[in-house]
């Protein structure tokens, strides 16, 4: 794992460690390569956040739930009138899935979302003093919470070196050799933790999420406004017709184990987080979409992070 302490300015050279990219197979040195692309990210999107509203830790677990498998616009219309009801977890402990639904019902999987906040909000109350955990351990004994929800609570709000791996980040990370050959989103997380500095993970997890949400499209990457496209043995792939890529640089092999898995999840009731890809036009870059962020941070002040 690369020194936490270290700057990303810092280039190491450090031994060549396996063939992930470039033309006809030549091997590239993973930490360099990582470094490359999070100081690129540290330059082009320095404040990347959550695009999910919320004011606490509570607020912030309701909103992830909520976020399985539905866009975090979506989640934002909703949070308002059903976080009035219910401010807090006792509120929502005193009420019934019925009622909970009926504030939920514009989002997807409403059912199983409102029992799983229903038995969240129950089971703060009777095994935490209400109050949000801040172990992954814990967090994932919650109703609808699972790895992924757990990874991103104690990273944002209580600042845990976590990576929480979506379908965004486990295709990106793929996409751009930062992992290799991962099959599940447990491999991805690990891949991604021995490598990026522990105190940049979570900042980390948002410019995955960001990145694959605006520019590394499920479908239809925008390879040709991304700045990371030199790093990238995906893009380097396609373009140059390179059959000795590795399998994982390709688009099938990165993004259908994370698909299948959330499908399966949602037939057994325990959705994982998964957001829709939201269209941008061409004309949007990353540069630009960094200055929203940043004005964004900087007109809610309530927010954690
Ligand atoms: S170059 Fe294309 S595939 Fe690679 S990270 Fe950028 S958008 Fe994704």
């Amino acid at each position: 794992m690369m020194d936490s302490k270290k700057k990303l300015s810092i280039e190491p050279v450090g031994e060549q460690v396996r063939g992930q990219g470039g033309k006809g197979g030549a091997k590239i040195d993973i930490d360099r390569h990582y470094q490359k692309i999070l100081d690129w990210f540290a330059r082009n999107n320095p404040f990347a956040k959550s695009e999910l509203h919320y004011k606490n830790a509570y607020e912030l677990l309701v909103a992830v739930i909520l976020s399985a498998q539905c866009t975090d616009k979506r989640v934002n219309m909703v949070t308002p009138a059903l976080l009035a009801r219910f401010p807090d977890s006792l509120s929502m402990s005193r009420s019934d899935q019925e009622e909970i639904y009926s504030y939920i019902k514009s989002i997807s999987y409403p059912n199983n979302k409102a029992a799983h906040l229903l038995g969240m909000a129950k089971m703060l109350q009777s095994d935490f003093g209400g109050q949000v955990p801040d172990t992954v351990e814990d967090l994932m004994r919650l109703p609808g919470v699972g790895r992924k929800t757990a990874n991103v609570i104690a990273s944002v709000i209580f600042d845990k070196p976590a990576m929480a791996v979506d379908t965004h980040v486990f295709r990106v990370s793929a996409r751009l050799g930062l992992t290799h050959a991962a099959k599940t989103p447990l491999e991805a997380e690990k891949q991604l933790v021995a490598h990026i500095p522990e105190t940049i993970l979570g900042k980390a997890h948002h410019w995955l999420i960001l990145h694959g949400r605006y520019v590394c499209t499920a479908r239809k990457p925008h390879c040709e406004e991304c700045g990371l496209s030199e790093f990238c043995p995906y893009f380097q792939a396609n373009r140059e017709g390179d059959a000795s890529l590795p399998a994982d640089a390709k688009e099938t092999a990165s993004s259908r184990p994370l698909e299948s898995l959330e499908k399966k999840s949602a037939r057994m009731k325990k959705p994982v987080s998964r957001k829709e890809p939201v269209s941008l036009k061409k004309s949007v870059s990353l540069r630009k979409l960094a200055s929203a962020k940043g004005k964004s941070a900087s007109s809610k002040g309530n927010s954690k992070k």
